[in-house]
């Protein structure tokens, strides 16, 4: 018997998530709003899914015993983070619906593979080498440089990422990454970022949320825009075929983002892929009719999947753990608290904090929507917040 044979899963069912970040506690939030029961794996006793969610396994990913008892609680699971073992996926895949499936899950987790995935199906990425060997280091060609060493598995919000000018640099580079497996690119001309949310579901139809603008710090996401306007048409066309080109690929199921660079030249270029909601579609929470939670919902429980539509332009702001400390304590050993009151008193504002009791600087605490019915007013209310937050 196919699994995917008990699709649908109708509200009044139970839902599963492995992982119990916020990502998995805004699908938990979602599930629950659309009627169903939750059950969150983490091994995290104060993990904000598993604070939220009905039931909470408490247990390794790998854990056999604990991912049968999650396949006997739910109707459907899915994952809030790619690097989840995919042995895991595969073994939940065996007796309950799972997605996303764990083919495009094992190569979200690999840089190299999801390089090799995307030119395959035509979808250019940044030139690159695979650093797996002293030997492979030795054979790098010139034209790589200037460069960024990226480690192949578990990097994100810029960690495992070390800049590399020259050749020359480039084996005390690797050195600094512990010598891992790495993919070396190509340094671009970045004109600006940007991202778009597909949603697939078991019987091949694909929606899409509107491509956002994405700004980073440090490597880490810090503002999405989207405002009318504020992506040529053509692009953004580009975009959505590409991310769905990509999402077909794998016969995906679920929620998938795509990040791009759009360079100096004009060119679109793939950067990576995520196998489930991303901080840069947030803004789909207060901005559109169905968030890409909601689409998370409705692909995992085979519900019917709609076109989401935007009623507002939006900007949304992370709120990082920096926030929680005064500019000038670099220790950090001053907490303080954002002024909530101030920044709440502006129209527009949609507030979400994930519950997380420890502050860190770089820790994704929560983020900020804005909306408003004309640009400009979104444009002043996120600088007058951006002001409190000082
Ligand atoms: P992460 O998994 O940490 O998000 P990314 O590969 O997306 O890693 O890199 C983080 C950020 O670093 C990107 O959003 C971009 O701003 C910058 N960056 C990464 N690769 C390149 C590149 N080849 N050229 C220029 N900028 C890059
Ligand atoms: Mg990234």
């Amino acid at each position: 018997v196919s699994s995917a044979a008990c699709l649908p899963v109708l509200p009044g069912g139970t839902l599963g998530v492995l992982g119990g970040g916020q990502l998995g506690q805004m699908f938990v939030h979602a599930a629950q709003a659309a009627g169903y029961r939750t059950v969150v794996l983490d091994p995290d006793a104060s993990s904000p899914a598993g604070l939220v969610s009905h039931q909470h396994i408490r247990a390794d990913y790998t854990d056999a015993s604990a991912l049968v008892q999650l396949s006997r609680a739910c109707d459907a699971i899915t994952t809030e983070f790619e690097n989840v073992p995919a042995t895991s996926l595969a073994a939940l895949a065996k007796v309950r619906p799972v997605a996303p499936p764990a083919v495009a899950v094992s190569i979200a987790q690999n840089r190299a593979a999801e390089k090799v995935h995307f030119s395959h199906h035509g979808v250019p990425c940044a030139p690159f080498a695979v650093i797996d060997s002293a030997d492979a280091l030795a054979k790098v060609g010139p034209t790589l440089f200037p460069g960024i060493l990226k480690t192949s598995r578990l990097g994100y919000d810029g960690k495992g990422q070390v800049s590399v000018a020259r050749k020359d640099d480039l084996a005390a580079a690797w050195e600094q990454l512990g010598q891992v497996d790495c993919v070396l690119e190509q340094r671009l001309p970045l004109d600006f970022e940007c991202s778009v949310i597909v949603a697939r579901s078991a019987d091949g139809s694909i929606v899409h949320l509107p491509v956002q603008r994405n700004l980073h710090h440090n490597g880490i996401l810090a503002v999405t825009e989207v405002l009318p306007g504020g992506i040529a048409a053509d692009v953004a066309e580009q975009a959505i075929d590409a991310a769905c080109t990509i999402a077909r690929a794998t016969e995906y199921v679920g929620v998938l983002c795509v990040e791009f660079f759009v360079l100096e030249d004009g060119r679109l270029v793939a950067n990576e892929m995520a196998p489930r909601p991303h901080n840069s579609g947030h803004y789909s929470q207060d901005a559109c009719d169905l968030s890409q939670f909601d689409l998370q919902v409705r692909t995992l429980a085979g519900l019917p999947l709609v076109p989401p539509r935007q009623h507002s332009p939006a900007i949304m702001l992370n709120l990082l753990g920096d926030l929680w400390f005064a500019p000038d304590d670099a220790q950090g050993t001053t907490p303080t608290t954002p002024n909530w009151g101030a920044i709440l008193a502006l129209p527009g504002v949609h507030l979400h904090l994930y519950g997380k009791t420890q502050a860190r600087r770089g820790r994704k605490m929560g983020h900020i929507n804005i909306t408003a019915r004309e640009a400009t007013q979104v444009l002043n209310t996120a600088r007058e917040v951006a002001q409190i937050l000082g």
